[in-house]
């Protein structure tokens, strides 16, 4: 197969059309049986759900080139299980789980020629969604949902290394006790773009949600997990009901205690011990672990002792050997890979 002329390691993380992306639609209360497509527009009703009430959730994986030549994808099973909870969270249908992970299979064979090649550091990003289509005006769940999933290549999460970032402490919540937090729903993302537009503004790159109930423990960033390592190797990672359960992460605390041997906690992290940690990190699908350096909270600032230039070292082995396991160059645990072509 032909790759497409694409400057692998120059693309950046937005949107690229490619040939084809794969739809199915729930109708009188059953999934048809779902179909590859090349028209990337959605014509719906005015009145859909989705525009109205913002019924829509979505997911978010990679499909990349291991060493070997294969094309692969990283714990699928994970995306089509976190998927169903959302769904259901929101009244939503459950796109069935074997089905999400044939329709990801399906929209990557489709879209081979788009998948960067081993190295690049490039990957096929894919975006499986689900929102209600059918006319809402009185409040209620609709009735006719479409599930889609199309995949567009992204560039390297770093180019050039990476380096650490400089976060603040939010004075805007993300997600309320009993609330949506946990779900990965677009309207969690469209309340927070007020506060990384003003985060951005004032020169910071991320937010840091405290628990909005008592504002003393640590929750998460707008997209992505919090994990520290303290000063004697130990892994944190913050426990709450409000935090978006990340694969990466998930993944991550799985390699630092089997593969690492170091010793992992996901428990309540209140922010007065932040400052006594050794390194911060941010984690999810884009850029495993995005290393933050600092952290500014009213006119306080927490500097990590690993510093502004470069990721601490536990961060960085940690980071390692995910992306080795992820490329084929580790062994991985059993079910981790979903092997494509
Ligand atoms: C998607 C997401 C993450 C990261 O999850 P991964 O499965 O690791 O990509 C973290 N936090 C939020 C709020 C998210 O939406």
């Amino acid at each position: 197969m032909e790759k497409k002329n694409i400057d692998w390691s120059n693309l950046g993380f937005g949107y690229m059309k490619t040939d084809l992306r794969y739809v199915s639609n729930y109708k009188n209360g059953t999934w048809d049986e779902g179909t590859l497509t090349g028209e990337d527009t959605i014509t719906i009703s005015e009145c859909a759900g989705v525009l109205q009430y913002a019924q829509t959730i979505f997911e978010g994986l990679k499909a990349y080139t291991t060493k070997d030549g294969h094309i692969v994808t990283f714990r699928p099973d994970l995306n089509a299980a976190r998927m169903a909870d959302s769904a259901k969270r929101l009244e939503m249908p459950v796109f069935p789980e074997e089905r999400f992970v044939e329709a990801v299979v399906k929209t990557v064979e489709a879209n081979a020629a788009y998948v960067p090649p081993f190295g690049s550091g490039a990957s096929l990003y894919l975006r499986p969604y689900m929102f209600g289509s059918s006319p809402v005006i009185g409040v209620k769940p609709a009735e006719e949902y479409q599930f889609r999933v199309f995949a567009t290549p992204v560039g390297p999460y770093f180019k050039g290394g990476a380096k650490p970032i400089t976060i603040r402490v939010s004075d805007f919540d993300r997600a309320a006790p009993n609330g949506t937090g946990h779900i990965k729903a677009g309207l969690n993302y469209a309340m927070s773009l007020h506060a990384i537009v003003s985060a951005h503004e004032e020169g910071f790159d991320e937010n840091m949600y405290l628990d909005s109930k008592t504002r003393t423990k640590v929750e998460e960033t707008g997209g992505a997990n919090f994990l520290f390592v303290t000063k004697d190797n130990k892994i944190v990672t913050p426990k709450s009901d409000s935090i978006l359960p990340s694969i990466t992460r998930r993944s991550l605390m799985h390699v630092a205690k089997e593969y690492l041997g170091l010793e992992v906690e996901e428990r309540e992290v209140f922010f007065d011990e932040v400052k006594d940690f050794a390194e911060c990190g941010l984690c999810g699908t884009a850029a495993v672990i995005s290393p933050v350096g600092k952290i500014y909270d009213h006119g306080k600032e927490i500097c990590f002792p690993s510093g502004m230039e470069q990721m601490g070292p536990i961060t960085q082995k940690l980071r390692e050997t995910l992306t080795g396991i992820q490329m084929g160059e580790i062994e991985a645990p059993e079910g981790w890979i979903k092997v494509i072509k």
